[in-house]
C-alpha cells in the first residue's frame, strides 16, 4: 500500500470526490473478528465522505435486496461481538451467470459503486465475476478461521479459534490427568492443519493429526507401543477433522483395534470454535485490514484480497489468492513431533 505516499493521498482525495458510495458484507463461513472488520470498513469510509451500505446475508442479500444504510452509531459497540451483524450466508444463486446479473442489477440501483467483501475463497471468486461481468469493483478481506488464505500471514478468526480450542483442551487435561485416559481432540480444518498444529503444540498434544502431514496414526502407535505408555500419565492427541484418517471417531476405533486395554475419549469441538469474542489480535487485525480496504478502493484498487504478510499490508490479486494454498510450516510439523514425546 503507497497510502502515505504524496501522490497517493493525491489520489485517494481525487478518488474521494469520484466515489460516493460502497458496500460492505460476510460471506461464506462466519468468523470472530468480522465485526470489528465492518467497524473498521464503515468509520474509514465515513470519514473520506464516503457513505456506506451493509449488505445482509452475504450474496443472498444482494438478490434479495437486503441494503442498510450504515453510520458510525450503527457499528458502535460491536467490536467485541462474535458472528456477524450482518449475517452471513452461502447463496447458490449467485454461482449463476443471471444470479449475478440481479444482484448488480439491486447495487446500481442502490447507487453502489464498490465493495469490500469479508470472507473466504469462494467469497473472493464470487466478486471476481462480478466485476469481470458488471465491472462492480471490489476489494476483499479475509474472514475465515482456517488460516488458509494466500496472501495473509493470519485471517480474521483464526486466532480467537485456535485459542478457544487451547482453553478447552487445558480444561480437559485437568480430567485426563485425573483418569490416565488419551483424550482425542477433533479441531477444524477440512482441508488445512493450520488450527490443528497451532493448537496441537499450544496444547501440548502428544500427537498431531492434520490434512497435509501423512502416516501419524503409525507413528503414535509405534510411540504408544515403545513407551507401553508408561512415560505420560495421559495423553492428549489433537486432529483436524479433514485428516487422513477421516476425523477422531476414526483415529479412537484404530486405537481400540490396536490396544484393547486403553481407555480412550473423544471430544469433537466442533462450532464452539466459530464463537465467542474476538481476541485483541483478531481486534487489531481486523481493524488493520478493513482500514485498508477502503484505502485500496480510494487509490483505485479493484479485485484484490487485502492481507498482512511479515507486519506489511499487501495486497493479492484474486486470482492468486484462489488459486495458490498456503500449507502448514514443515518446520513446525518436525518441531511439534519432538516436543511431544
Ligand atoms: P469459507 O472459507 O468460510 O468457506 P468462502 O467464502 O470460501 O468462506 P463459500 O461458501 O465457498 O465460502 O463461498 C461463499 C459464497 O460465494 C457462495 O455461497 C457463493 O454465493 C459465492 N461463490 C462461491 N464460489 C463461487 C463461484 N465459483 N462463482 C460465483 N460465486 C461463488
Amino acid at each position: 500500500m503507497k497510502a502515505d505516499d504524496c501522490s497517493s493521498a493525491f489520489f485517494v482525495l481525487l478518488c474521494e470526490r469520484i466515489m460516493k458510495r460502497i458496500g460492505v458484507f460476510t460471506s461464506g463461513g462466519d468468523a470472530p473478528g468480522m465485526n470489528a472488520c465492518v467497524r473498521a470498513v464503515v468509520r474509514t469510509a465515513l470519514y473520506h465522505k464516503l457513505e456506506v451500505v451493509g449488505i445482509k446475508r452475504g450474496y443472498q442479500g444482494m438478490i434479495d435486496n437486503e441494503f442498510i444504510e450504515l453510520n458510525s452509531r450503527s457499528v458502535a459497540n460491536i467490536i467485541q461481538m462474535g458472528g456477524t451483524v450482518l449475517k452471513t450466508a452461502r447463496c447458490e444463486a449467485f454461482r449463476t451467470v443471471e444470479g449475478r446479473a440481479r444482484a448488480a442489477a439491486n447495487l446500481k440501483s442502490q447507487g453502489i459503486e464498490a465493495l469490500v467483501c469479508i470472507g473466504g475463497n469462494g467469497s473472493y471468486t464470487g466478486a471476481l465475476k462480478l466485476y469481470q461481468e458488471h465491472k462492480i469493483p471490489t476489494i476483499g478481506l479475509p474472514g475465515t478461521i482456517d488460516n488458509d488464505l494466500f496472501g495473509t500471514d493470519f485471517t480474521i478468526g483464526y486466532d480467537t479459534a485456535i485459542n478457544t480450542a487451547v482453553d478447552a483442551i487445558d480444561k480437559i487435561r485437568d480430567t485426563a490427568d485425573s483418569h490416565n485416559r488419551v483424550f482425542l481432540v477433533e479441531v477444524m480444518g477440512r482441508d488445512a492443519g493450520f488450527i490443528g498444529m497451532a493448537v496441537g503444540i499450544s496444547g501440548g498434544a502428544e500427537g498431531i493429526f492434520i490434512p497435509e502431514d501423512r502416516g501419524e496414526m503409525s507413528r503414535i502407535i509405534e510411540h504408544f507401543k515403545r513407551t507401553g505408555r508408561r512415560s505420560k500419565a495421559f495423553s492428549i492427541i489433537v486432529v483436524s477433522e479433514g485428516d487422513e484418517e477421516g476425523g477422531a471417531k476414526a483415529v479412537e476405533k484404530k486405537l481400540k483395534e490396536e490396544f484393547t486395554d486403553i481407555n480412550v475419549r473423544t471430544t469433537i469441538l466442533g462450532h464452539i470454535q466459530r464463537g465467542g469474542s474476538p481476541t485483541a489480535k483478531d481486534r487489531v487485525l481486523a481493524s488493520q485490514l478493513g482500514y485498508n480496504a477502503v484505502l485500496a478502493l480510494l487509490e483505485g484498487y479493484t479485485s484484490k484480497a487485502v492481507g498482512i504478510q511479515g507486519g506489511n499490508v499487501v495486497l493479492t490479486d484474486f486470482e492468486e489468492a484462489i488459486g495458490k494454498s498456503k500449507k502448514v510450516n514443515p518446520d513446525l510439523i518436525r518441531m511439534a513431533e519432538i516436543l511431544s514425546y
